[in-house]
């Protein structure tokens, strides 16, 4: 067979690997990539994108039906869901072009195929390459897949998973979608706005649980009074097609019917079959590479970074620890740390957090106190008609440290950059309160929600002593 020698070699090209790849290029090193599938990983291919992408034709359909309260008749809309699945399919296909194209002005060596350890050096190329790679680095990214439970048997066609959904090119009349997490709200969100009748069945007392009670709550809310059916504390005990569409077993209930079910209940990463035993890296009890602050495996030389980790499961993320791992590699030694990791849910409203809730800062230990601004009260909310939901700031009395942050509403998702940068160099509420914001814009919130949180609003009445 032959072989081929690099000083380091990436498995996977999602935004983990690519990151990672780039960066050890750009610093002198020979770098293969090995990649099975498409470049651009879930991420690309058949995540952050293409959901992204589908989201902004019902965004614009949300905005239509309020361009009365513009001023502005627009009579009957319609629209014709192929033609957004074909955008959406040309969206991802340039981006994977450029990225090919980035890669290789970065001499980059693609290799496609399955990449497998024969041992702590070397790597096997299984599939449209076939040959054996040798480096003294080698950096896992192979990321997670939906995670497949047998009672739920997706059959791609009634019974689908996050991926499979994407292909769809008609819509159904109604969608029950299995599991209240991110990912579930987002299609949620998606399939409620091109008008099918949406249902979400989760298992826990609240959707989004993870992301913490008051996140759980403002969807709650707001997905009951847009009209998405919320059916929590149900267990679904099977799936399987029944006329036209699906049954849903529920535990101690009647069945529930849909023409379409999405099964969104958690990811599996992609540390098996990767003849990690040949290379003697530990998985931990749930099969997640162990890695520590470096990005180093068990193993010397040997580094995982992405979804394939189990620690944070957000492409910005994995690209983070791409850059890390990738660092450590040439000399420049660089440490992981969480505590300004933003995280957005593409929902109707958006939301984005950063750092700790005011729950968490207190559970740390910290006098904390919170700041928070209604877009009701934002002179730009107010002229755009985006007047729903809020920004807010953590921080600690004592010393004024900005620790976490939370945006409900309109471009949360860009809006949570500034108090990311804010808790990445450790500034305070004043150092908000003293930078000058563009007026009008959104971004004032945050100027806002500081000046309450150091209790000095200027645009909200005095907030009373306690
Ligand atoms: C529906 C959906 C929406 C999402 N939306 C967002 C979002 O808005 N924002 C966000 O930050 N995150 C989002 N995510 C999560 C994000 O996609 C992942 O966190 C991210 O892709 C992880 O990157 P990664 O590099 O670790 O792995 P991946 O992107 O999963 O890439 C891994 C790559 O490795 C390849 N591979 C696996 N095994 C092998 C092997 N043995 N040999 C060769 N190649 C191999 C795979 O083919 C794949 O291309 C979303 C995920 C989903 C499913």
């Amino acid at each position: 067979m032959e072989k081929k020698k690099f000083d380091i070699i990436v498995i996977g090209s999602g935004p983990g690997g690519y990151v990672a790849a780039i960066k050890a290029a750009q610093n002198g090193r020979t770098v293969a990539i090995v990649e099975k599938n498409f470049l651009g990983g879930s991420c690309l291919n058949v995540g952050c994108i293409p959901t992204k992408t589908l989201l902004a034709n019902a965004h614009m359909m949300e905005k239509i039906k309020m361009a009365e309260e513009y001023g502005i008749s627009v009579g009957s809309v319609s629209f014709d869901f192929a033609k957004m699945k074909t955008r959406k399919d040309q969206v991802v296909e340039k981006i994977r072009k450029s990225l090919g194209g980035l890669l290789q002005s970065n001499k980059i060596t693609i290799f496609q195929g399955k990449g497998e350890f024969v041992s702590p050096t070397e790597v096997k190329v299984i599939g449209a390459d076939n040959l054996l790679l040798e480096a003294e680095n080698i950096i896992i990214a192979t990321g997670s897949e939906p995670l497949d439970i047998p009672a739920f048997p997706c059959d791609h066609t009634r019974i689908l998973n996050s991926s499979s959904i994407l292909e769809l090119t008609k819509l159904p009349k109604s969608l029950a979608i299995i599991g209240g997490g991110y990912i579930g709200c987002e299609f949620a969100t998606l399939y409620h706005a091109l008008g099918v009748k949406v249902t979400i069945l989760e298992a826990l007392p609240t959707i989004l649980a993870l992301q913490g009670k008051a996140v759980a709550t403002v969807m709650t809310n707001a997905f009951t009074k847009q009209g998405i059916d919320l059916k929590t504390n149900v267990f679904v005990e099977g799936i399987e097609h029944s006329g036209n569409g699906v049954s849903i077993k529920l535990r101690g209930a009647d069945p529930f019917y849909a023409d379409l079910a999405l099964v969104s209940v958690g990811r599996k990463v992609n540390s098996s079959n990767l003849g990690l035993e040949k290379a003697g890296v530990k998985l931990s009890d749930k099969g997640m590479i162990v890695v520590n602050s470096k990005m180093q495996t068990s193993v010397p030389g040997i580094y995982a970074i992405g979804d394939v980790t189990g620690q944070v499961l957000l492409a910005h993320v994995a690209s983070h620890q791409g850059i890390v791992a990738a660092s450590n590699i040439i000399g420049r030694p660089l440490d992981m740390h969480y505590n300004a990791v933003p995280a957005v849910i593409f929902t109707t409203p958006e939301i984005a957090t950063v750092g700790m809730t005011l729950e968490q800062a207190k559970e740390s230990g910290y006098d904390a106190t919170i700041g928070q601004f209604p877009f009701q009260a934002l002179g730009k909310s107010i002229a755009t008609i985006e007047t729903e939901g809020f920004t807010e700031v953590v921080i600690d009395k004592k010393t004024g440290q900005i620790l976490g942050a939370q945006a409900v509403g309109h471009d949360a998702a860009t809006l949570i950059a500034e108090i990311t940068l804010a808790i990445n160099n450790e500034l305070t509420a004043e150092c908000v309160a003293d930078t000058i914001h563009a007026h009008p814009t959104v971004a004032e919130a945050w100027l806002e929600a500081a000046l309450v949180a150091l209790e000095t609003p200027i645009h909200l009445p005095p907030r009373k002593k306690r």
